[in-house]
């Protein structure tokens, strides 16, 4: 249920539609968050999502947008000198926590819509100066999918630089092995690929970023990821928890352990490929439209469609909203030439392909009535 509309009609990359169930789940009386019973409740959603992380080790649960675990990921993580993969708004803006955290960061710019070459990461780290390198899995503002396992390759050659990751519209759609890539820190918010409502953070850290991280003499409080992980060790959170939004996670950590890993990310990857599919029957059909990401780099949960020249992204959104369905926009520099259509949580295929005829017929009022 979202905005109002029936299910099936929220495709907006990120909240994203979140089951009525899940949404009723929120609904308790409040509890002292120091109790067995705030730790069971913590515990099942830490291992509900463990396998969508890759992680034997306890998922970290924030109350924060996922933005904050980024400014953590930066304060606990980094030490001087951050090289920042930039292909995208989210990428931009890790590069931009890091400069307000005083680091000196170096970016790795690629053009928007690919993603980084592991071999062009591998070429820069081999010149040194460099103790940790920030990457977006899923670039939400272009529908790009980065090689996670081959950028966790290349940066584990370099056992002074540590990875960290932004999948927020990767984990829980598509797969994660923190512990299998070497990611130092991989992180989520609640209200993308989990299909949660917004308001939590999620996040999966490495013994060696801890290592560092009691080091680093500027960690903070709220935000410091030592203070987690010791909380955590207890099933606990540093300070009190969204109890409510809590009790929607447990909810959906059952739901997607009944769907199970490979069900969530085999369906995901059948909506991109729908999506991807349909765009190249428009194409064929003469319009001028195109998935900005090239086939082998394209995210699971966000496509990003290039309009023809002579329409302009927010009027097309507008239009579909009239037609019944809710797409996000193009997102920062795109904002016109663009529209995003965010397939990630729990949708069908069959609500896929309503929202698809909707913007079909935007674009190209001829073809149907
Ligand atoms: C949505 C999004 C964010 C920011 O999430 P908030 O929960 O709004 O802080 C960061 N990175 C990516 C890739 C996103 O899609």
């Amino acid at each position: 249920m979202s905005g109002g509309l029936p299910p099936g009609r929220f495709f907006l990359p990120g909240p994203t539609e979140v089951d009525a169930e899940v949404l009723a789940a929120q609904v308790t009386a409040m509890y002292g968050h120091r109790t067995d019973a705030c730790r069971a409740v913590l515990r099942e959603v830490d291992e509900g999502l463990r396998p969508f992380f890759g992680t034997t080790r306890p998922v970290l649960i924030g109350t924060l947008s996922a933005t904050g675990f980024m400014e953590a990921a930066v304060r606990s993580g980094t030490r001087a000198s951050v090289l920042s993969v930039v292909n995208g708004a989210f990428s931009g803006r890790f590069a931009q926590i890091a400069e307000r955290c005083g680091r000196s960061v170096e970016r790795l710019d690629v053009p928007w819509g690919r993603a980084i070459d592991p071999e062009v990461l591998d070429r820069r780290l081999s010149r040194g100066g460099v103790d940790a390198v920030t990457v977006v899995h899923s670039e939400t503002s272009t529908g790009a999918l980065a090689p996670l396992a081959a950028i966790g390759e290349v940066v584990g050659r370099y056992p002074d630089v540590l990875l960290l990751v932004d999948s927020v519209t990767g984990v829980g759609a598509t797969p994660v092995r923190a512990e299998d890539w070497g990611l130092d820190v991989v992180l989520t918010g609640s209200q993308k690929g989990l299909a949660m409502p917004p308001g939590l953070a999620f996040a999966a850290v490495s013994e060696r970023l801890l290592e560092r991280a009691r080091d680093l003499p500027d960690r903070g409080y709220y935000l410091d990821l030592v203070r987690y992980v010791e909380r955590a060790d207890d099933a606990q959170t540093p300070t009190t928890p969204a109890l409510t939004l809590l009790h929607a996670a447990r909810e959906q950590a059952h739901r997607m352990r009944a769907e199970t890993p490979d069900g969530r990310f085999a369906r995901h990857r059948a909506l991109a490929d729908a999506c991807a599919s349909a765009v190249g029957r428009w194409r064929a059909g003469g319009m001028d439209v195109s998935v900005l990401a090239p086939v082998g780099e394209r995210s699971p949960t966000v496509t990003c469609i290039e309009l023809p020249p002579d329409r302009g992204g927010p009027e097309v959104v507008a239009g579909v909203r009239e037609r019944g369905y809710v797409i996000g926009g193009g997102y920062g520099r795109l904002e016109q030439r663009t529209i995003r259509i965010g397939h990630m949580g729990d949708h069908s295929l069959e609500a896929l392909a309503g929202v698809l005829e909707a913007v079909e017929a935007e674009l190209h009022p001829g073809l149907r009535a």
